[in-house]
């Protein structure tokens, strides 16, 4: 192996460390629960990199050095914005200034160039894939590289082999696509890492739910019983005070019953209280109920109602509007600028088709596949137990859910439910 390749394997080593650190460092802020400081740290590294790079170059001629500075400088704007791309940018006009030297000048020269192609592809780079991803980073990388020894050449006379030229280029490329992938593979056990603390403590949460509201249920029932019959007796016994306390009793009991039973349909979709209940009308309630969110995110609710007055339906009242509910608030959240949430109701042949479209950001395939799956939510503040909910309950009466959807065009529900027909 020749001396330009082993400095330059060493130079890729030295410019991969920082990246090996950030894991540590990340588990300790992890556990500290110094989240905010995670852009500050994302900052260093690759400017250690950068400075790492530099003071382990390899030098043909005086007073140019040839490093992979490049790569920590390109992932480091691409994946941390703007900001993050001037601070890499002083940072290495800084330290190569204080080296010296006629290379000085090329290497300010190509800094400044590059961020033509930075304020052109940064944003399609994060919004691309991997393979996206390394295809527009290898491409500025390689300008980087190959515009610093075409200016060296033309500038000032620097003359390498074409051999050299080469190996640079390919071992910038090479340390860029494994720094890349390592990157992504450190960010992606990160989100996991979080998704399963957050994932096992809603676990934790819902089975106490559980728990805890069928052992509230029963003395709440019994309490219930005892009051009624002292309101009951009342006539003989007590006066008007008693009978308003009493009251009021009732009703916060009833109260407390009602959040218990909501708390239950996480736990228990199958209901006992299966009743014949009307379409119209409970489409109408649930309606009502998201009206004032609706509001608050300038979407407006179209209806198109086009049921016959008897249509029934063999369900619990309260989780059936439960999971209409979920699926026209997910409607309402995908729109956050407003638009339109369209609800479309009909008899057809096959049951009830009920539709619920919304003009909002849409999903990705990946993403229809995994809705109805316990605690998968792309919001910050999600909780994906809406759609579980909802998925349940409507296969618990015999139906089904469709999804249809298009990035950044919206996302259409297809309901179906079976008619009942009271002759049956
Ligand atoms: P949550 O609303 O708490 O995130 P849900 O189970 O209701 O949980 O939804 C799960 C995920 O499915 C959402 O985070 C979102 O990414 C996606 N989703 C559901 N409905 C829509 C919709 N109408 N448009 C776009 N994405 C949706
Ligand atoms: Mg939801």
């Amino acid at each position: 192996m020749d001396v330009l390749t082993k400095d330059l394997l060493v130079n890729f080593l030295l410019m991969i460390l920082p990246l090996l650190f950030i894991q540590i460092v990340y588990f300790y802020s992890y556990r500290n629960r110094l989240q905010k400081s995670e852009g500050k740290f994302a900052a260093i590294f690759p400017a250690i990199s950068i400075l790492l790079c530099l003071s382990f170059p390899f030098t043909i001629n005086e007073g140019f050095l040839w490093d992979l500075r490049g790569v920590p400088i390109v992932l480091g704007t691409l994946y941390g914005g703007y900001r993050m791309g001037i601070f890499l940018t002083v940072v290495t006009m800084i330290s190569r200034g204080l080296l010296g030297g006629d290379g000085v000048v090329i290497s300010t020269i190509t800094l400044c160039l590059i961020w033509v192609f930075y304020l052109l592809l940064m944003q399609r780079f994060q919004r691309s894939k991997i393979p996206g991803k390394i295809i527009i980073a290898t491409f500025l990388v390689s300008f980087l590289v190959i515009c610093n020894l075409t200016l060296s050449y033309l500038i000032f006379d620097v003359l390498m082999p074409l051999d050299v030229w080469i190996t640079f280029t390919i071992i910038n490329v090479i340390g860029l696509v494994i720094a890349l992938i390592l990157w992504e593979i450190i960010r992606a056990n990160f989100l996991i890492l979080n998704d399963l603390i957050r994932a096992e403590k809603l676990t934790v949460v819902s089975h106490l739910a559980a728990s805890i509201s069928h052992e509230v249920r029963n003395p709440l029932t019994v309490s219930r019983g005892f009051i009624q019959m002292a309101i009951q007796d009342r006539d003989q016994t007590q006066g008007e005070k008693e009978r308003y306390y009493l009251d009021i009793a009732l009703k916060e009991i009833d109260q407390a019953t009602d959040i218990i039973n909501d708390y239950l349909t996480f736990a228990k979709p199958a209901s006992d209280q299966q009743d014949q209940i009307n379409m119209k009308v409970e489409l109408n309630h649930s309606v009502n109920v998201i009206q004032p969110l609706a509001n608050m995110n300038n979407v407006d609710i179209h209806l198109k109602d086009q049921l016959p007055e008897s249509a029934y339906l063999i369900a619990d009242k309260k989780q059936f509007q439960q999971s209409l509910i979920n699926i026209f608030k997910n409607g309402i959240e995908a729109m956050p600028d407003g638009g339109v949430l369209t609800i479309d109701v009909s008899q057809q042949s096959k049951g009830y088709i009920l539709t619920v479209a919304d003009q909002g950001h849409g999903m990705s395939e990946e993403e229809i596949n995994r809705l109805g799956e316990p605690y998968f939510s792309t919001k910050e503040k999600g909780t994906g137990l809406g759609l579980m909910v909802s998925y349940s309950i409507i296969r618990a009466i015999g139906g089904s859910v469709k999804v249809s959807s298009e990035k950044n065009h919206g996302t259409t529900f297809e309901i179906s439910l079976p008619v009942y027909r009271k002759d049956q």
